[in-house]
This record gives structure tokens, sequence and C-alpha cells, in this order.
């Protein structure tokens, strides 16, 4: 139980912590010239390898900000040199190349462990689950992150949020999607557990590398594809090439990333640096965020603008049936494997609760 703090404690106490805070800086004035005697001289140089190509819009980018933030706030003693994707080790042997200390570090999304861990992908996103604020709300105060953590330590591997796509797109289409019906015999471009919900529908999910999708679009070797939104998406120029975009990214309501740890390395870490590279690592969740947010809003319009593409939302009886499925998808999950059970009922149980609150908002 936390002590309960009355008005006058709390007046004196923020007395206290802005006299400490004038004090701290009469401190820094007076040890300019000696610098400060209290901060580690240690030096640290790290590696992390990135399921992302090196400088990816957004996802790459925010690596090389983490590492810069590391380097500003460390005074240039704690180093990052980050890796893309295939640069040091291939992009889906992050959590590998982290758990058995060839690396330091990684950042990826729990999705791409699902075959390692099955409750690993209800760390990034599951169909119809939460948005980017309810997971930050589960993650930092919510008890998401202790089961995180307690999913990766047998792998000697500590997580940390380091970003979110927010809300993805539904995808593009090169037919009219008007009925649950029309999903069969689709060849659909569609990763993770939203590939088995499209499945049930009798669609053909396909998985393809990123590189290799526009022309398998542009050739009809697939129908349909999903992305990210319409920054990435616009990139890569679907557009050009496809008749309709739906929404909304049913399948992705929000894409939590994840800086991945070396447990031994963090371990061995000064105090001063943990917090510093927990730090960093919040400020790219939200930097993140916040880029993904205002970039689709300003190539959305562009998408708009420079392309005859029909923008429409999935009817109600697609939505519906895509909901059936995914209750089956999750509930044959949980029965697999007893972790996911456990996280599964701890995120519906926080979910139930976080959406009757948001229903409260204004919008
Ligand atoms: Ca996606």
């Amino acid at each position: 139980m936390k002590k309960k703090i009355n008005r006058k404690e709390f007046i004196k106490k923020a007395g206290i912590v802005s006299g400490a805070l004038i004090a701290g800086s009469a401190c820094q004035t007076e040890s300019d010239s000696s610098g400060p005697a209290i901060i580690t001289k240690k030096r640290v140089s790290w590696k992390m390898v990135t399921t992302w190509p090196a400088n990816f819009p957004v996802l790459g980018e925010g690596c090389n900000m983490l590492a810069q933030w590391v380097d500003e706030m460390s005074d240039g003693r704690f180093k990052i040199k980050v890796y893309g994707g295939g640069e040091l080790t291939p992009a889906l042997q992050t959590f590998d190349a982290v758990s058995d200390g060839s690396v330091e570090m990684g950042n990826g999304a729990a999705y791409y462990w699902g075959g390692k861990m099955p409750a690993a992908p209800m760390f990034c996103s599951i169909p119809f689950g939460m948005s980017a604020q309810q997971m930050n709300a589960w993650m930092y105060s919510g008890g998401g992150y202790a089961l995180w953590e307690e999913l990766y330590r047998p792998f000697g591997v500590k997580p940390m949020p380091g970003g979110n796509t927010g809300v993805q797109m539904g995808g593009w289409f090169n037919k009219a999607m008007n009925h649950p019906d029309d999903y069969k015999g689709l060849k659909m471009r569609m990763p993770g557990l939203g590939a088995k919900v499209i499945s049930k529908l009798g669609a053909a999910a396909v998985v393809s590398p990123g590189s290799e999708i526009y022309t398998n679009l542009e050739r009809g070797v697939i129908d349909a594809t999903e992305w990210v939104g319409p920054y990435h998406d616009y990139l890569m120029g679907f557009h050009k090439i496809a008749k309709y975009y739906y929404y909304p990214g049913w399948h992705e309501p929000s894409a939590l990333l994840e800086n991945i740890i070396n447990i031994d390395a963090w371990n061995k870490l000064p105090a001063e640096f943990k917090a510093i590279l927990e730090a960093a690592s919040a400020r790219q969740n939200i930097w993140s965020l916040s880029t993904f947010e205002a970039k689709n809003n300003e190539y959305l319009n562009k998408i708009r603008q420079e392309s005859e593409v029909i923008i429409a939302p999935f009817n109600e009886s697609i939505i519906q049936a895509l909901r059936v499925a995914t209750d089956e998808v999750m509930e044959e999950l949980i029965e697999s494997d007893a972790t996911s059970k456990k996280v599964y009922q701890a995120y519906t149980t926080f979910r139930k609760g976080i959406s009757t609150w948001n229903s409260y908002d204004i919008l």
C-alpha cells in the first residue's frame, strides 16, 4: 500500500524538490571546470542488430536516434552501433543473436518470435486487439511488461517498448470486397495471426518479403497485400497498381516494437547507463508512434490527391466475419500453450477495462 500524502506534506516535499533542483544547478555551475565527480568514467560500446533494413523509414531511423540519444545523454561514453537486418546477422536471427550474446541488443517486433514462443505475438499485435495508447498503458502501468519480461527471461533477453506503428491500414486489393465470401481463393500477402484469420475465410495467405510485394501484386501473383500505413505504403508505390485501399487494419490495430537486450550485458551496465537506455527507449517509443501518426496523415492526403485509388472501410459483414475467425484463432492458440493462455487472459482483462474507460472519450 502506498502511503497517502496530505496536501501540507505535498507542498513541503515539492519545496524540497524545487530547492534541490536549484542547488543542483548551482552545483553544476561550480563543477564546470573540473566536471562532476559522481559520474562514472566507464565507457561502453554495444552492437545493435535490427529486423529492419538499415535506415528504414521510422523503424530503422528510430534505432539510429536511440543510439544518438544514448550517446548524447552519456556524453559520448555509451556508444551503440546500429546494424540493419542482414548486415551483421540475418534480420530474423535478431532475437537469437541477442540471446546468445553475439550482440548486446536488437530491435524488432515480438511477433517474429512466435515460432519460439507462441505467446510472443501478443506483445506486438493481436487482430482486433489494443490500440497503441492502450498497449502503452498495459506495458508501462497495467502489468503487461512483467509478463513480457517473464516470457523472454529464459532466453537471457530483456525487452523494452521501442516504438509503435499505430493503427495500420487493411490493405490494397484489386477487387472490391463486399462480402466475407470475397476472401475465398483470394491470394493475399498477410503475416502472423492475421494470416490465420483470413485463411479461415478461405483466403490463401502468402508471406512474401517486402522487396517482392510490389512485383507480385503488379503481376497478379497475389490479389491483395497489407503492408503498414499510408506513409510506408506510398513509398512502396502500391497506389500506382491497386484499385482499392481498405481500412481499418483490423489485423494490426497497433504493433508494438521492441528493444531487446542481452541480460548479462544489461547487468554489467553502470546504473547510470541503464537509466539512460531506459529513457532513450521510452523516447524512441513515443517518437516512433508520433512520427507514424504525423506521416500517415500527410501521406494519406498524398495518396488521395495523386491517385484514383478508392479508399473505403470494410463493411460490417466482413468485419463481423473477421472477428469470429479471430476468436477461433485465439482460442486455438491459448488451448495449445499454457503461457499464451495466461498472457491472453491478462491482455483481455486489461483490454475490457480500458475499453470501457476509453468509451468515455469525447471522440
Ligand atoms: Ca503490417
